[in-house]
């Protein structure tokens, strides 16, 4: 197929936004290449004749960094570099009608469940076929699995269900299939993803089967590690935590984003649980899966949010110790059930309230590394780095946690292989080691 420019087409994926959107990006590279359409992501090379934005339109600066994406590629086909713009994902989803009038430069908007459509723009059909392969976009050792779209959740300050829709579940088969052939590539490692992962199967199954789909998943020749991300704390199904400790190839390791530690604040996100009830959950999680760690994600500065409420977070998170944590500023978005609410936390006060806590994890997180060193880890190689390779525990998810350094004038490892790493420093992020 040639584009205005009379060019062969060739199409580059640029995505922004968090690791379900990588997935839809490598959904699409995977379709596109399927149909003999020439495709690439993220390429540097302005050879390109189409460019598709697949964008973020989660909070305030990611809005703002894809359209400053979108902007620049507008400019690139001005200049003639590409014919066309097409932009999808989230922001898209969220924003079109405003979008297509303030940008009439894209020539053509989709949403997040639009790939049949954005395919006939190249004149490509979705192969069912094709389902269950996917084209890696990062190191193919590892590979995120989205096993749900969408979400049923009433958070107050979310606005992911207006752009990603209701929760859908993928069925269990589908998921087997696609880890199949991805640990035939080489794949060793699963990161499972989804706005929920703990409401799976809900929809499907009519009961939540995430402990089926993890003994499935853990089934899969050669699959090392499953990993465990999104997890929310109301109606968490305790029994696939029997299945996390009974099974060698699902990490102790558990991302659950628990956004608040005062009970009044949680009542007014919606979140339908307490402090009181969280603080039982992470006791049942850590007895029934010894030395897993624990990741959460916090929200500072949610409308309402006092002092004292601040207090309850910082001492939660004193109490709680967890192994990694990431803190948010409340963000003031339309449409979302907090929307109606007074934005009333000064955005200085937003950031401070944050800085105090990750200033607190900084020192949790040191004290936990610290009791690491002399102790051996089985570590997966993602890269090498200058003079040193790094490599993450199944403690550490790839891009948001902590990261092992081994000096490479001392050691030869391969990008991809399992090593045992003695630690022999740490510090509040990286631990430091030696092959053992
Ligand atoms: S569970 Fe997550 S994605 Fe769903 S509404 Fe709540 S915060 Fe948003």
């Amino acid at each position: 197929m040639k584009t205005k420019g009379n060019r062969k087409t060739k199409v580059n994926i640029v995505t922004l936004g968090c690791s379900k959107n990588v997935v839809d990006s490598e959904v699409l590279l995977t379709q596109l290449r399927g149909n003999g359409i020439d495709a690439v992501h993220e390429s540097k090379a302005d050879d390109a004749s189409v460019v598709v934005i697949n964008t973020c339109g989660f909070i305030d600066n990611a809005k703002q960094e894809s359209i400053d994406t979108i902007l620049r590629y507008v400019d690139a086909k001005e200049e003639g570099i590409v014919d066309k713009v097409y932009v999808t994902g989230c922001l898209s989803e969220r924003y079109k009608t405003d979008l297509e009038k303030e940008i009439p430069d894209v020539d053509a908007w989709f949403g997040t469940r639009d790939l049949s459509r954005l395919l006939k723009q190249f004149r490509a059909d979705y192969k069912q076929e094709l389902v269950g392969e996917r084209i890696l976009t990062n190191p193919s050792h590892y590979a995120y699995m989205k096993i749900s779209e969408g979400c049923d959740r009433p958070c107050s300050f979310c606005a992911i269900p207006l752009m990603r829709g209701n929760h859908i579940s993928r069925p269990i088969e589908e998921l087997v299939l696609e880890a199949k052939n991805l640990a035939k590539n080489g794949t060793k490692e699963l990161l499972l993803i989804a706005q929920d992962s703990t409401y799976y199967g809900l929809d499907l199954y009519k009961k939540r089967n995430l402990a089926d789909l993890l003994k499935h998943l853990s089934d899969v020749d050669g699959i090392e590690w499953v990993r465990l991300h999104y997890a929310f704390p109301t109606g968490f199904p305790l029994d696939a935590l029997d299945v996390m400790a009974e099974r060698d190839n699902i990490c102790k390791y558990l991302d659950i984003p628990l956004q608040h530690g005062s009970s009044r604040i949680l009542q007014l996100m919606r979140r339908g649980t307490t402090r009181e009830k969280t603080e039982e959950l992470l006791q049942t999680i850590r007895t029934k899966v010894p030395g897993i760690a624990i990741r959460t994600t916090l929200i500072a500065g949610h409308p309402g949010e006092t002092e004292a409420d601040f207090e309850e977070m910082h001492s939660f998170v004193e109490k709680s110790r967890f192994d990694r944590l990431g803190v948010f500023t409340y963000s003031h978005e339309e449409n979302t059930h907090a929307y109606s609410m007074n934005d009333d936390v000064p955005a200085e006060v937003k950031q401070q309230r944050a800085d105090e806590i990750m200033e607190l994890q900084q020192s949790i997180s040191l004290e936990l590394n610290q009791e690491k060193v002399g102790k051996t880890f089985k570590v997966l190689i993602d890269r090498k780095e200058g003079g040193e390779f790094i490599g993450r525990t199944e403690h550490d998810s790839p891009e948001v946690d902590n990261e092992v350094v081994i000096s490479a004038s001392k050691e030869y490892l391969r990008i991809g292989d399992f090593a045992n790493i003695t630690i022999t420093s740490a510090t509040e992020f990286d631990l430091y080691g030696e092959v053992q």
